[in-house]
């Protein structure tokens, strides 16, 4: 039996990483368990069968670990969305601020279509602005609906809010 506080033991807290005063939370100490990558895969799959998600979308790099798990078992096919540079087809892009300067993400025109009912996965949720940066990305397709999956959400910094109620969040390990 996977509890709530054995799931979140699980996660490593690094201190300093990648840079001074960052608690950098390890998911890499959850995913080599086989139990707890099957529980965390399996209540998602719980959670969003049923909803007519059509394709789930995922964040380089970490959030494509749980995400191609995520869009095999719902059977909903795998879309990456990247750092600049690395898809080879033509691609939207989106630019938005980091805490220190910029950073970018893009998907290529012809991953979605407004009939898409989207899964959209990261592995882990700090203030919100990736997340976002991928929602205008997928919006562009004037899709149906937009669900957004974490594994870990940092509620202390509130990127919750800049989600919700527009879209539907779940997250299954709060620090
Ligand atoms: P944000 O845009 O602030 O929500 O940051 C989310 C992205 O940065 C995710 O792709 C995370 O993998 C990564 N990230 C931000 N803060 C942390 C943290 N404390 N520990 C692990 N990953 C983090």
């Amino acid at each position: 039996m996977v509890t709530s506080a054995f799931l979140k033991e699980s996660i490593r807290n690094v201190p300093d990483f990648p840079r001074p005063g960052i608690q950098f939370k390890d998911i890499t100490t959850l995913l080599k368990q086989p139990e707890l990558f099957r529980h965390v895969v399996e209540t998602a799959v719980a959670y969003y069968s049923g909803k007519g998600i059509t394709r789930t979308v995922a964040i380089e790099s970490r959030g494509f670990i749980m995400g191609g798990a995520l869009a095999a078992r719902l059977g909903t096919g795998f879309i990456p969305v990247r750092k600049p540079g690395k898809l080879p087809a033509a691609v939207y892009s989106k630019t938005y601020a980091l805490e220190y300067g910029e950073d970018s993400v893009e998907i290529h025109q012809d991953a979605l279509s407004p009939d898409d009912i989207v899964l959209l996965h990261d592995d882990l949720l700090a203030t919100g602005g990736t997340a976002l940066a991928a929602i205008n990305l997928i919006s562009r397709f004037g899709v149906r609906k937009i669900y957004v999956n974490f594994i870990v959400e940092l509620d202390f910094l509130k990127g919750r809010e800049k989600l919700v109620p527009a879209y539907d969040v779940f997250s299954q390990i709060h620090f």
